[in-house]
Formats: C-alpha cells, structure tokens, sequence
C-alpha cells in the first residue's frame, strides 16, 4: 500500500506492507487526512538523524475495515475520525496523569498510529478504540470530519484558560493571535464556549476571512485572555499589549529557537497568567466529537482537497500560505 515517509528531507510516498491486525484493535481504510502545522514544522526541523522517525499525517478520516475489540460497540464499516495518542490515567502512579498533563504521560508520548496518517490503510489499538475513535456523522463532509483531532486541542487550550463548556461565557473577551486555520477553528470553539471572540492577524486577507466567519479585531478593547496561535516575537508583543493587566495568555504555538519569549517583570507587575496548552487529553477528543457532530463548530468550506501522490504539493502550498487547509484525499 502507499504511505508518505520523509526521505532527504523530501516527502515521498513509497509502497510499505498493509497493516497487520495481530492484537485488539483496529485496521483502519484511511478517506483522508488533514495537513496539520506540527507536520509542516516537522518536515521544516527534520534532520538525517530523525527523519526516519518521523510520522506524518495524524488527523484521520476513516472507515474501519477490520476489527477485534470488546470496548465499544464499533463494526466493519464504521467512518470514524480520531486521535493519534492517548495517556494512561493511572493518576496514581504517572506524575503527569495525575497533574491532568496528559500530553506529557510517556505512555501519550509513545502512542501512535500505524504507520502514518498518510497512508492508504492503519492500525489503531484497543486504547484508541477506548479513549481516541469516535464515529462520526454521515451528514459531515469528510474533510470535516477530519477535524476532530485539531478542534480537540484547542478545546484543551480553552479549557486550559479556565473557560467550561455550557456555561454563559459571555463576559469574557478573547483575542486569538494567529488566524490560520488553528486560529479559525479557536475563535469557533471559543464561540462554542460561550466566550467572545475576537481575532487578529498581520495578513489583511486572513482578518477578511476572519470577518468572513464573523470574527474581527477591535483595537479599542482590552482583553481577559489572548491565544496565540502565531508563534513568533511580534505576536507574543502584540498579546503583550492587548491582554487586560491581570489576564491570561495561553501559548498555542512554537517560535524559532532565537525568537524571544516574555519578559519576567511583564508578567510579574502586570500579574499575568502564562499558560501552555499541547495536544488533548481524552476526554477534550469527545468534546470535540460532540460538537463537530451536532454542528455546533462548523468546518465547512475550509479545506482544499489534493491526493496522496500530490502530498509535496500541499506541504509547499501549505508552506507558501496558498491554502488555508489541506485535506489530504486518499
Ligand atoms: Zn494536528
Ligand atoms: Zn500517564
């Protein structure tokens, strides 16, 4: 079967074995799969060393093809999405469970998989059927339902800020830094939540895509909670100067290693919360089923669709910023 494996440095798609379902678990036919900016900084920061580890593709549309589990009540046939890593809860003895820092569990760290997002067949295991898969509405496109894995780390991000899902919000306004596809998706996830939304974004075109979807920037206000989903010097002085004193800041994104970061007495007299947010945790992964499959964050029209054999071309489109989202048909 095909499967895409960063070779030199370049994205190649090379004929690998189909998965084995040699435990509990799943094999998996893959309809497709988003490009997520983590594959993007992958393939930018690989090197000789760790290429070959490297597996890219993780927001996954499929239809499940083989199975062999007593968890839920999934069956041949079923188009699920997922997530690619779950952590181990033993909040007794993982550190980092027990800290609700699921992201940073080894067992999470560990988990994947197999052997790629882009790839024609995987394999998930009994875990991913317990904590990661869920089936997804007939009524989503399937580009749509591929969003599942990144609307889920920006329901962690929210949470994080400290804001509950199905309360009233509406105090509170958020400013999301970065406006993307990641940033989109954080404004219409905030907008789930109940919080006010607002976004800004250094490129003309992505504020009138922003606006678009109903979401601008007011220069005036002052904001509770900024997320930045733009990783670089400017965006982290521009949150500097538009979070309230005493306010939040949640990190969503990397910058270059020589890029600067805040400063101590920035935080310190102005009292403001720096807080990181990375990856889901599992239960962040249900939410997200919940609301992309009653529609409560919509998706649509927001990707570009391009096969497996044209995957280069949508890394540099995504690199070039000549796409908003590619969705990786296979
Ligand atoms: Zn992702
Ligand atoms: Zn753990």
């Amino acid at each position: 079967m095909k499967s895409a494996k960063l070779i030199d440095g370049k994205v190649k798609i090379i004929d690998v074995n189909k998965p084995v379902l040699n435990a509990k678990g799943a094999i998996i036919k893959v309809i497709g799969c988003g490009l997520c900016g983590s594959d993007l900084v992958k393939i930018k920061h690989a090197t000789k060393e760790n290429e070959q580890n490297i597996i890219l593709g993780h927001e996954v549309v499929g239809r499940i093809e083989e199975i062999n589990t007593d968890i839920k009540n999934y069956k041949i046939g079923d188009i699920v999405a997922l997530g690619h890593h779950y952590p181990c809860l033993d909040t007794k003895n993982c550190d980092f469970c027990k800290n609700k820092s699921y992201s940073m569990c080894p067992t999470f760290k560990k988990s994947n998989i197999f052997p790629s997002g882009f790839s024609e067949y995987i394999k998930v295991d009994e875990n991913h059927l317990k904590y990661t898969v869920y089936k997804m509405n007939s009524s989503l496109k399937e580009d749509e339902k591929a969003f599942l894995e990144p609307l889920s780390c920006c329901i962690r991000a929210i949470k994080r800020a400290g804001f509950e899902y199905g309360i009233d919000n509406k105090k509170y306004n958020t400013l999301t830094i970065g406006l993307g596809s990641i940033g989109l998706l954080m404004m219409k996830a905030l907008k789930a939540f109940d919080v006010n939304a607002y976004g800004f974004d250094i490129s003309q075109d992505r504020m009138n895509l922003a606006l678009e979807h109903g979401f601008k920037f007011d220069e005036n206000k002052k904001y509770d909670c900024i997320f930045l989903t733009a990783g670089n010097s400017k965006a982290i002085k521009t949150a500097l100067d538009c979070v309230i004193n005493g306010g939040k800041i949640i990190v969503f994104s990397s910058v270059e290693l020589d890029e600067a970061g805040f400063s101590n007495n920035d935080i310190y007299y102005r009292e403001l919360s720096i807080i990181s947010s990375y990856s889901p945790g599992v239960e962040d992964i249900e939410l997200s089923s919940i609301l992309l499959n009653e529609k409560k964050v919509d998706v649509a029209k927001l990707s570009t669709y391009y096969s497996l054999d044209n995957l280069e071309q949508a890394v540099n489109d995504s690199f070039n910023n000549k796409v908003f989202k590619a969705y990786i048909k296979i």
